[in-house]
């Protein structure tokens, strides 16, 4: 054991496979080089630095509008509408008047930000067309996590010119509302992505209710929202095999809730998302913690395992990289939570903290992309 640089994780190791007491030995790069059962883990290298707590695959923030965070006071005692809708919304005179540099600056700063608290993955809706793309890629250079771009064209009906860039450079596209849209420029829009094979998410029923079948038709990857949905829209969704994002915090401030509850009962996957900077901070531990209290406040059960599962796993899988929710050999890309063992699931989602965090260092790039 002399000179065993690294560190050695111990407490219980929560991931794909459940919540089960053990250990973690990862090199100085960060990579899991050993996984084991509480007990058999020997002892502590001499340069083996040991880390206790609850052991979880890094976060992946479902849903989030970073470019705006350049509004730092209270949001204003608006409609989503007034607030969010192009071009005359707050958040859209905003980023007009704002600067390339300030933007970009921005959006790192969040980035970084969210990388430090353990993030790995990001859905960025990024407004602002091509160019809007642009300045999240260059916000993300040499960043350590995956920044997926959705972005959406600056101007509709979109043209030739400007969709094959954005589908180029982007991951995929982050349509507003297909009310909001059009059905025909919403149908466009989604043959044009599904034809490039990128993914594609639609905002829904956020302030009032559409109906599903013209949006389950496009063929979606992704719904954001629905929090103006009824129960037989729940169950479309479940039979669909569509996986959901909520933003609880961003969605109470105009009075409303993603139903969470529902999607656990049904077994519909979903992704939690701090949606717009400039409503809420990137910190998904706040989200899980007002999500799991206001559901508590309104009688309904919503269990702190499917809050975890949503922040730590179900994106990694929505992504297509499922190994990352598994903590075995050979992997990167994990956290320690300081907290007590005896139910982790509660300690992650109503006592997390930033400041109770251990983030070990990841190897440069590890999404290859
Ligand atoms: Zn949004």
């Amino acid at each position: 054991m002399e000179g065993r640089e690294g560190w050695l994780l111990e407490g219980v190791i929560v991931d794909s496979r459940g919540a089960e007491p053990g250990y973690l030995r990862l090199d100085p790069a960060g990579r899991i080089v050993e996984r084991g059962a509480t007990g058999t883990q020997g002892p502590l290298g001499s340069g083996e630095r040991r880390v206790r707590g609850i052991i979880l695959p890094r976060a992946v923030n479902g849903h989030t509008h970073l470019a705006d965070g350049l509004w730092t006071r209270e949001p204003p005692r608006q409609s989503v509408q007034e607030l969010v809708s192009p071009p005359n919304g707050l958040k859209h005179l905003l980023l007009a008047r704002s600067s390339r540099r300030k933007k970009v600056g921005g959006m790192r700063r969040a980035l970084w930000e969210m990388a430090r608290s353990g993030v790995g993955a990001v859905l960025d809706f990024r407004e602002e067309g091509v160019e809007g793309v642009r300045m999240l890629r260059e916000a993300a250079q040499g960043l350590p996590l995956q920044v997926v771009a959705l972005g959406r064209p600056a101007q509709l009906p979109p043209a030739a010119e400007e969709l094959r860039p954005l589908l180029d450079l982007g991951d995929g596209l982050g349509l507003s509302a297909v009310a909001d849209l059009g059905l025909s420029t919403a149908r466009e829009l989604a043959e044009a992505c599904h034809r490039r094979g990128r993914k594609l998410a639609v905002h829904v029923s956020e302030s009032e209710r559409e109906e599903l079948d013209p949006v389950l038709a496009l063929a979606p990857d992704l719904l954001v929202h629905l929090s103006r949905t009824t129960e037989e829209d729940q169950q479309r969704i479940a039979q669909a095999k569509l996986t959901v994002a909520g933003c609880p915090r961003s969605n109470a401030l105009f009075g409303r809730a993603p139903p969470l509850a529902s999607w656990e009962r049904l077994g519909v996957p979903f992704l939690l998302g701090t949606d717009n900077r400039m409503l809420a901070s990137t910190d998904l531990f706040s989200e899980m913690e007002f999500a799991y209290l206001s559901a508590r406040s309104r009688g309904e059960t919503l269990s702190p395992k499917a809050l975890v599962e949503s922040v730590f796993l179900e994106g990694w899988r929505w992504l297509g990289r499922s190994q990352q929710a598994a903590l075995d050999p050979g992997t990167s890309g994990l956290l320690v939570l300081r907290r007590p063992l005896d139910d982790p699931y509660y300690q992650v989602c109503c006592r997390g903290h930033e400041g109770k965090l251990f983030v070990p260092p990841v190897p440069a790039d590890p999404s290859g992309s």
